[in-house]
């Protein structure tokens, strides 16, 4: 794609985003106040991923033949690449969209941006301690700025999450067409999927949970334990919402959220998809299922 194209599409998709929040609150309005901080986020990310400059890291032939042999992701969560300049400018916008809401996030938001503006934060800090999933050093500046440090970390996700999935997009073209994966984690970064996917004739794919990156999946089974064992897989369904299963995994005892895309006449948007069914998350938890994706979320 040229950067025109890029532009036309990150286009589409805003309106698309747009669009499907609208339909979501109409159809479930007990999510209006998780939209008004969720919808302004995914808008800033997704305007923002056509301007990145991302450099993905390079895949040696002999190294992709050995990994694709082995089933192995292309890169550990540690090697993405990022665009650090542009992610700052990114930062600031979610410090401007969490301080604009009427949640916990807000205050954080605020106190965030201005240390931004006023030079007693660098971003880069928390994006170096983000890969290096380096807890202490992030419990450590949660200490110092006197926020949560989940809080933080799911606000530099945020921040992360464009040059991410842009460099997540990049990475595909290693992966070869109609090749099957039949692994239940991300062929590109490993990380397990926080969303499947029905389509078509009843394909289905998943959705890595964090870098969205989408890949095909057989249709039974678990994408936690790989059991295909379908007498321990079973899925629980509400006729009020056709849309949506959740895949059950009684081998592992998990659980995945699914959305049957034939079935949605609004945009499909995965992340939204992803945060506005949490009242499903809570019917498979209340069974003592665990979710299996990796999620950062807001605390409390
Ligand atoms: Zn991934
Ligand atoms: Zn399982």
């Amino acid at each position: 794609m040229t950067a025109s194209d890029h532009q036309n599409h990150a286009q589409t998709l805003l309106k698309q985003i747009a669009t499907a929040a609208e339909a979501v609150q109409i159809l479930r309005p007990a999510y209006t106040d998780i939209l008004s901080f969720y919808e302004p986020l995914f808008l800033v990310q997704e305007a923002a991923k056509p301007q990145l400059c991302i450099e993905p890291p390079p895949i040696p032939e002999n190294v992709f033949m050995f990994k694709r042999r082995g089933a192995l992701p292309l890169i550990d969560p540690g090697e993405f690449s990022i665009d650090a300049e542009r992610s700052a400018d990114i930062f600031r916008q979610v410090c401007r969209v969490a301080s604009g809401t009427a949640q916990a996030m807000q205050a954080a938001g605020a106190e965030l941006g201005k240390r931004f503006d006023d030079g007693t934060l660098d971003p880069a800090r928390l994006f170096a301690g983000f890969f290096k999933t380096d807890e202490a050093a992030f419990a450590e500046l949660a200490q110092e700025l006197n926020l949560d440090a989940e809080l933080l970390v799911f606000l530099t996700y945020a921040s992360l999450f464009p040059s991410i999935s842009r460099c997540a997009e990049k990475l595909s073209a290693y992966l070869p067409e109609n090749e099957p994966w039949e692994k239940g984690y991300c062929p590109i970064c490993g990380n397990l999927p926080g969303l499947s996917m029905l389509k078509g004739e009843g394909e289905r794919s998943f959705a890595c949970s964090f870098c969205n990156h989408e890949y095909p999946g057989k249709r039974i089974f678990c994408p936690f334990c790989e059991t295909t064992d379908s007498s321990r897989l079973q899925y629980l369904f509400s006729d009020a919402e056709p849309e949506y299963r959740v895949h059950l995994c009684d081998a592992c005892k998990r659980y995945v959220k699914t959305v049957d895309c034939r079935e949605i006449s609004r945009p499909f948007y995965a992340p939204l998809e992803q945060i506005c069914t949490l009242h499903i998350d809570m019917v498979a938890q209340e069974r003592e299922y665990a979710g299996g994706g990796r999620f950062f979320s807001p605390a409390g």
